[in-house]
């Protein structure tokens, strides 16, 4: 049981550092790059980081979990040997991940804008206007809890290296930060490239924060564009 505290705990700890990494560092370049954007929003970015660090637990407590029951009882498909699966897996398992993430996060956030979930999980996210880096696990416990829950479920359920998992929050992390911050750090043939055409990137949030019923996805336009709701890009 102390185990199982003790993981928890120190998962808590390590999402809550990635998170003030990431972030800092992120409004750090943003201070470079566009100095003066974050300026008047120091009570903003406050609560944004209150707000963060209490998702830090909410998203730490079931991955250590997960964690521990993974070291001591081998639970889950996270496999190490590389040999375990063929090489092109690799890459196809990382996919695989960012979909079922994206899937799972424009059906919720989609939900979440409905009046009611709105105003008891959603506004807490929102009310950063506009959002800072430090926004990116500004959620309110609510809406924290749908997304703690994705990579612990999926962990069980699709087979993914430990490596290629670290690939997976390395990228959820950063996407996370960067789609918040203001400014759109992928040239801009990139953003408009046939592969870019398809992925979500800081022009593309900023434009569901500013225009609210639109642009849910998490990392792909896929859903935003079968369900008629992407708006495009917004000027950054
Ligand atoms: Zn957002
Ligand atoms: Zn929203």
């Amino acid at each position: 049981m102390n185990a199982i505290v003790l993981a928890a705990a120190a998962m808590t700890g390590i999402v809550a550092g990635r998170y003030l990494l990431t972030s800092g560092g992120f409004a750090w370049a943003t201070g470079r790059v566009r100095p003066g954007l974050y300026g008047g929003l120091n009570g903003q970015i406050r609560k944004e980081i209150g707000w963060s660090l209490a998702s830090a637990a909410i998203y730490g407590i079931p991955a250590g979990v997960v964690a521990w029951g993974w070291q001591e009882h081998g639970w889950t498909r996270i496999y190490t040997d590389w040999s375990a699966m063929p090489a092109w897996y690799l890459p196809v398992s990382v996919f695989l991940y960012l979909v079922a993430h994206d899937t799972w996060f424009y059906w919720t956030h989609r939900w979440m804008h409905r009046p009611r979930p709105f105003r008891i999980a959603h506004a807490v996210h929102h009310a950063s206007r506009p959002p800072t880096a430090w926004a990116a696990m500004s959620f309110h416990p609510v809406e924290a809890l749908t997304g703690a829950v994705v990579i612990p479920a999926l962990v069980f359920l699709i087979p993914i290296h430990a490596a290629m998992l670290g690939v997976v929050l390395a990228v959820m992390t950063v996407m996370g930060v960067s789609n918040h911050m203001g400014w759109e750090m992928f040239p801009r043939w990139f953003v408009h490239s046939r592969v870019g055409n398809w992925l979500i990137t800081a022009s593309h949030h900023q434009r569901h924060h500013d225009l609210y019923r639109c642009n849910y996805g998490l990392y792909f336009r896929f859903w935003d564009r079968v369900c008629g709701t992407d708006r495009g890009l917004g000027t950054l």
